[in-house]
């Protein structure tokens, strides 16, 4: 994490740390992909006696799982694409909604952020 530190304060590009966590998405949509077609294969062998099957419900949840991962993965993919779609127009950073910057602290936890905080709450409020 040092060997920067000669070249001034830390501001890795946004670009950069984007596409690396972009990697990261797709190995984890990668590993979902591959955890679903195991158990689908799985389930293709274990189809005999359907509700009275203990493996069946176990296999259901793990499917449950992994399609829950999958699509956390791509909704990841999703915002980190729009967010280098930013950074490649010159807006990344600023709030979709109001066009105020949004702070460095809010981009270091999340990265793909297109709203600042305030917004943010705003939709939390909205939504529960
Ligand atoms: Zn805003």
């Amino acid at each position: 994490m040092n060997e920067l530190s000669s070249a001034g304060p830390r501001t890795e590009p946004a670009d950069v740390r984007l596409r690396s966590l972009r990697a990261e998405a797709e190995t984890a949509r990668a590993v979902a992909r591959a955890k679903l077609s195991e158990i689908r294969s799985e389930r293709a062998a274990a189809v005999t006696d359907d509700e009275h099957d203990p493996e069946g419900s176990t296999l259901t949840y793990e499917w449950s799982l992994a399609q829950a991962e999958l699509v956390a993965a791509e909704s990841s993919l999703d915002q980190l694409d729009a967010a280098l779609a930013r950074v490649a127009a010159g807006t990344y950073g600023v709030c979709v909604e109001c066009g105020r910057r949004i702070t460095q602290d809010r981009l270091d936890a999340r990265p793909a952020a297109d709203t600042c905080i305030d917004c943010a709450r705003k939709h939390a409020r909205r939504t529960r």
